[in-house]
């Protein structure tokens, strides 16, 4: 057993890249991918190459996992389960807290101990200033392993229950999924109009920067904390008429309409719970509970 080697399981772009980030360290790394292929140009590039999976497992204390989802974890390792135990498994792997924590117990049933993380960049970001992860899990094992996890980038344990690095990776990749999509309906809207996307851009990026300044501040968040929202200078029923504009100027232009039919809903729950003379962070009231 190999305790400052590293063990990569999963070789998609995000493999890949921590893989040479740790390879460039002149760690051993020891690489296994459902398409054997995928590892060839990290094998010429250094990399061991197991031939199975529970060598894979057999070659290292750690083991990080980069895949779509847990299941395939589970598919991986499941059937060299007999290889696991001593084993520190790291799955890297999006997918909610909830599969985090039943991994753990999982793990532990196994004889392995377990970490959640999260990698917040891109591949092409891993391993270079400004790269960072969440990890989740027991401080002590998290902290026996933070070197060879800071390779990756900076690292930022959340605690002990496993679900908090997959919340925090959720609830970021939440705000830049809603984030992005309501950018690119604002583009569909300008070319609707058969003007290029292109010339919106600039605007777009003024924009950005007010959005900044609107959240920045972290007044909203102090307001959702205390559940009270100013609204006395620009209020829900105003921003509600707002939202009802923009679908109808959508369905007018033939455009999508169900990101600003989803948003407008949520506004009108929000006037609809008393909120109207309220300010913009109120929808935080309907948002925070079940639908
Ligand atoms: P990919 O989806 O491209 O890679 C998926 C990997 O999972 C491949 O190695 C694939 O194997 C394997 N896999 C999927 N399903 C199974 C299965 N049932 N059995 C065995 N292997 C399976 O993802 P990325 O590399 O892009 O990302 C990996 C993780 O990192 C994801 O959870 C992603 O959310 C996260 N991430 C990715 C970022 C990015 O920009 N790419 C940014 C931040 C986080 P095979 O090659 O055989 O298909």
């Amino acid at each position: 057993k190999n305790t400052t080697g590293v063990t990569v399981i999963g070789l998609g772009p995000m493999g890949q890249a921590i893989t040479r980030s740790l390879l460039q360290k002149g760690i051993s790394v020891t690489v296994w991918n459902r398409t054997a292929s995928k590892a060839d140009d990290l094998v010429a590039a250094g990399a061991l190459r197991a031939a199975t999976v529970a060598d894979a497992l057999q070659a290292n204390e750690l083991v990080l996992l980069s895949l779509t989802h847990y299941q395939a974890m589970y598919d991986i390792l499941q059937p060299a389960a007999q290889a696991l135990a001593g084993k520190v498994l790291v799955n890297l792997s999006s997918d909610t807290p909830e599969k985090a924590r039943e991994a753990a117990v999982w793990a532990a049933a196994n004889g392995a101990q377990f970490l959640a993380g999260g990698i917040m960049v891109t591949p092409q970001q891993v391993g270079h200033p400004g790269s960072f992860a969440f990890f989740s899990g027991p401080q002590e094992l998290f902290e026996a392993h933070q070197p060879i996890l800071s390779i990756i980038g900076d690292t930022d344990y959340r605690g002990s229950d496993p679900g908090l690095a997959p919340l925090y990776y959720q609830a970021l990749l939440d705000i830049m999924f809603t984030s992005v999509a309501g950018i690119m309906h604002g583009m569909a809207l300008i070319k609707s109009a058969n003007i290029p996307a292109a010339t919106f851009a600039p605007y777009v990026d003024n924009f950005l920067v007010f959005l900044r300044q609107l959240v920045s501040d972290l007044q909203m968040a102090q307001e959702a904390d205390k559940g009270s929202y100013d609204g006395s200078h620009n209020n829900m029923l105003m921003m509600t008429a707002g939202i009802h504009h923009i679908t109808d100027a959508s369905a007018d232009a033939g455009v999508n309409t169900s990101l600003p039919a989803a948003v407008k809903d949520i506004f009108d729950r929000t006037v609809a719970k008393g909120h109207g003379k309220d300010g913009l962070a109120s929808i935080f009231e309907v948002l925070r509970q079940k639908d």
